[in-house]
């Protein structure tokens, strides 16, 4: 099977290839790249969902993919339609009926046949209306001629109005009536149809019949002309793409399903109060696949008998977020970029050196060690930015500094909210980034998806009148009562404070935000609390991220990198981050001299680092700095 044109390298050398971040390519602009004919070859990456998509068009089979927005769902959906025959494509025509005009005839006739049915429909009319007219002038001079004759006699000018009123409705309405509408037409269609109908409403999707507000006496549109087909009925013996497949009404999927089922679909008036709900066409053909599209969420709102349906009779597919890093890859992703600049047809082409800086930054957005995204709608956002500002400066090529720049302009929301609120803290010194404060600790959150911020935690500690209670407010709370659970069993191991027979009291400062992730906090309400609990100050120029487990590990967590350059933005001097994601930092070069950072495995050594001052001898942090050379050893040994 051949999988499309693979971008060789152009340079023999192994060890070169491994290091080039071009994969081996050896090329001046993007504009040298051969770029492959058929869609389903331009598609990066996304391999299994690529060899489902081609089965699936040769055996006719449904397929549901489940993925991340953006990694190339619709992009395959086009691109089987591409691979589907374009012979089988028919025109469907509606017909008045003339012993129901409430139920038009549907016919099926080959692509193109269509047109010529309604031009031959047209010119016979043409004809007889010819001949209408003229019989309709000689009436009206004969008419005339007598009513002149006899001027006298007003009675038989009436008459010749009506009989001239009657000769006009008659000639107006006869010829309309005739000619089919052309439901479907295929006559220019270069390869087999592709309909995306996602968000559609009812009549979109499955066909409608227009109201007619004049119901009779002569000015009425026949029915049949009222009749518009769906895009089931536009993609038939094509592919129908469904995205956000559970955002689709109830009613609609089960539509869509008897669509499916029987391979054909009448089409009524949607709104029910509407004349068009009065008419029900004979069956339309609607013989295509279905690409039902989601992310996890859709599969468990979708109506089970659809996803069944699918299932028994397609394919699953779940579409990849990254890729691994590897020579090949980079080759496809300079191909990638080449393919945005020729899709857009505006854009100078890349550098090489502004192809690297895209690659650095696939391999950043990735948030994996060894990995590229495969996020390619935002990255192809990138490529169109950074095209526009070379394009604004009237260069020949898109360069390195203008990549650069639109990475700054690019920004998504969520990164403009954050930068935004960390301005407003500056302004106001919310931001605490030097000295020290006993049960304060500058945490770190992520926003949206690629935006971190300094998130401070505060905890105090209170005698309890009854039994101890956790009182922690807003939406992290439930992690804030996890992470004071765990520490709380390592504090019991290492003291004979019992911190159930306290109040523990937390505050996320300024969590109001939207969107704010803080699951991966609890190394820092850990840390506030120990500190709260032994009155030890906590340095305010470190800030800290982590997953505590109950036997004091420190695991890993999400968006290291994003979060590591909010507190470097902050000011701020130093960041703890789990060992376990150290490969997973890839902050921009800017960040790297402000800011250290600490990797650790076990709570003792957050400790070690965040609190200030020494410790009495065998308190609590005394016993838990203390193990810290153990933890690491066990670290080593495992
Ligand atoms: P989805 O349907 O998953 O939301 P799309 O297929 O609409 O994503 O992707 C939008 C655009 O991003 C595509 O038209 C293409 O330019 C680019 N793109 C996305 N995924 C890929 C991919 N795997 N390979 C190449 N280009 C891609």
């Amino acid at each position: 099977e051949d999988l499309g044109s693979d971008v060789e390298p152009d340079i023999s050398d192994d060890e070169a290839v491994e290091a080039d971040l071009l994969g081996g390519l050896d090329i001046e602009t993007t504009e040298e790249i051969d770029i492959p004919d058929r869609l389903v070859d331009q598609v990066i990456g996304q391999d299994h969902a690529r060899d489902v998509v081609q089965k699936a068009a040769k055996q006719r089979r449904h397929v549901m993919m489940i993925g991340t927005p953006g990694t190339g769902k619709s992009m395959l959906a086009k691109a089987m339609s591409e691979l589907l025959p374009k012979e089988d494509l028919q025109d469907v025509l509606v017909y008045h009926n003339p012993d129901d005009g409430n139920e038009p005839k549907v016919r099926t006739v080959p692509a193109g046949k269509g047109e010529q049915i309604i031009e031959a429909h047209k010119e016979e009319a043409r004809k007889r209306n010819q001949m209408r007219s003229f019989l309709m002038w000689v009436i009206i001079a004969i008419v005339v001629g007598y009513a002149l004759l006899i001027a006298t006699r007003p009675l038989l000018g009436i008459l010749a109005a009506g009989v001239i009123y009657l000769a006009f409705r008659y000639g107006s309405r006869g010829n309309d009536a005739m000619i089919p509408n052309l439901l479907v037409n295929h006559a220019d269609q270069t390869t087999a149809p592709f309909e995306d109908a996602t968000g559609a409403h009812a009549g979109a999707l499955l066909g409608d019949v227009r109201h007619d507000p004049f119901q009779s006496g002569g000015m009425e549109t026949p029915s049949h002309d009222r009749v518009e087909p769906g895009a089931i009925h536009k993609a038939s013996k094509g592919v129908l793409f469904v995205d956000e497949i559970n955002t689709l009404d109830i009613r609609s999927q089960q539509k869509l399903m008897t669509a499916i089922q029987e391979g054909e679909f009448s089409i009524t008036g949607q709104s029910e109060r509407s004349s068009g709900a009065m008419v029900q066409t004979e069956p339309v053909p609607c013989d295509f696949i279905m690409i039902a599209a989601g992310n996890m969420d859709a599969m468990e709102n979708m109506h089970p008998a659809l996803r069944s349906r699918i299932k028994g009779y397609g394919y699953e597919v779940y579409m990849d977020d990254t890729i691994d890093d590897t020579p090949e890859m980079r080759r496809k992703y300079t191909r990638f970029i080449a393919q945005e600049v020729e899709k857009d047809g505006r854009l100078p082409h890349f550098d090489e050196d502004a192809v690297e800086e895209v690659i650095l930054e696939a391999q950043r957005r990735s948030g994996r060690k060894d990995h590229l995204t495969l996020k390619l709608r935002d990255l192809g956002g990138l490529v169109r930015v950074a095209g526009d500002i070379a394009r604004a400066a009237n260069k020949d090529q898109t360069e390195r500094e203008d990549v650069l720049q639109a990475k700054r302009r690019s920004r998504s929301i969520e990164q403009q909210v954050a930068d935004d609120y960390i301005e407003r803290r500056k302004d106001y010194e919310l931001t605490v980034n030097q000295g020290e404060v006993v049960g304060r600790v500058n945490g770190l959150a992520v926003m949206g998806e690629d935006s971190g911020i300094v998130l401070p935690v505060m905890a105090e500690v209170t005698p309890s009148q009854g039994p101890g209670e956790v009182i922690a407010t807003g939406q992290l709370k439930e992690m804030a009562m996890e992470a004071v659970q765990n520490v709380s069993a390592i504090i019991k191991k290492f003291s004979d404070e019992d911190i159930t027979e306290r109040d523990v009291h937390i505050q996320f400062v300024q969590a109001g935000q939207q969107g704010v992730d803080g699951d991966s906090a609890s190394i820092t309400v850990a840390t506030a609390v120990i500190s709260a609990l032994e009155d030890i100050p906590v340095a305010q120029d470190l800030a800290m991220t982590g997953s505590l487990s109950v036997r004091g590990d420190v695991l890993p967590v999400g968006g290291v990198t994003h979060k590591i350059e909010a507190a470097a933005k902050a000011g701020l001097d130093r960041v703890i981050i789990p060992a376990a994601n150290e490969d997973d930092v890839m902050i921009e070069e800017e960040y790297e001299e402000q800011i250290e950072i600490i990797p650790v495995s076990h709570i003792s050594e957050v400790l070690e680092v965040a609190l200030e001052g020494e410790a009495e001898k065998d308190s609590l942090v005394d016993r838990l700095k203390n193990i810290t050379g153990s933890a690491l050893e066990r670290q080593v040994g495992r």
